[in-house]
């Protein structure tokens, strides 16, 4: 079993990954974002817009390799009554689903494509998955999961084989997209990152009338589930910083 989402919070969970070469992305829907390649070894602009086009078709991908609840299932119905009709939020518009897996996780892509784990459900009530969804949407509108594809995508073999080739997109694989795809989903947010999405998440509660402390006792209930971890979960911050930001920011509201 992978480790907790949000102690880590990577943008996806590898765990949840089938192979990625079979991915069948629509090349000329992301031809602007290849065009972009062109001018690599140059100064490259890459559009919110196209990141985020790009973005949507990954989380399509995605979802055809995860068992969705159905819509009438119980966890599909009980995310709708979290979610309770919103639709659009800050700005964003965003769509949810339920991907039945005992994984404990969550994330967001930065089209707003939000994604909860059946084996998050299970474990947190209504308010505290709100809140998760809550810092998972901070991650969107704060630009963390924008800013973690556009490195991804600048940095990507793909983008480099473009360029090589004269920018055709025909160089672009779908293979290559796939390790793209690979590459975004075990990227980590900084501790910052975290920490303001943790924040966010607060305020997130606040505006919808909910429980401020959803947040923190989600937090804490990781904590007792998974322990503080180590390694590789050194790098993000502590539990404990991250329930005393959490209670900073809910003592400001
Ligand atoms: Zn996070």
């Amino acid at each position: 079993m992978s480790k907790p989402f949000f102690l880590l919070c990577p943008v996806l969970c590898l765990c949840m990954f089938a192979p990625l070469d079979a991915m069948a992305f629509d090349l000329g829907q992301i031809g602007s974002v290849v065009g972009v390649a062109r001018d690599l070894g140059k100064a490259v602009t890459l559009k919110e817009a196209e990141v985020i086009k790009t973005a949507r078709l990954s989380a399509d991908q995605f979802d055809k390799r995860n068992r969705i609840a159905s819509h009438n299932s119980k966890y599909s119905r009980r995310l709708r009554k979290i979610v309770n009709g919103l639709k659009q939020y800050d700005g964003l518009r965003l769509n949810y689903k339920v991907y039945l897996s005992e994984e404990v996780n969550a994330f967001a892509m930065p089209d707003g494509t939000v994604r909860i784990y059946s084996g998050l459900m299970d474990l947190m009530t209504d308010g505290e998955v709100l809140a998760v969804m809550g810092h998972e949407i901070g991650h969107v509108k704060l630009k963390h999961s924008f800013h973690q594809m556009r490195k991804q995508l600048l940095t990507s073999s793909a983008f480099k084989t473009a360029a090589a080739a004269g920018g055709t997109v025909g160089s672009l694989t779908n293979s290559a997209l796939g390790d793209l795809g690979y590459a975004f989903i075990n990227s980590t947010f900084s501790k910052k990152d975290e920490l303001s999405a943790d924040a966010y998440a607060v305020r997130f509660l606040r505006s919808r009338g909910k429980n401020i402390g959803a947040m923190k006792s989600s937090i804490v209930k990781l904590q007792k589930r998974f322990g503080s971890g180590g390694g590789f979960l050194s790098s993000h911050p502590s539990n404990s910083k991250r329930i005393a930001n959490i209670q900073k920011e809910m003592d400001k509201l």
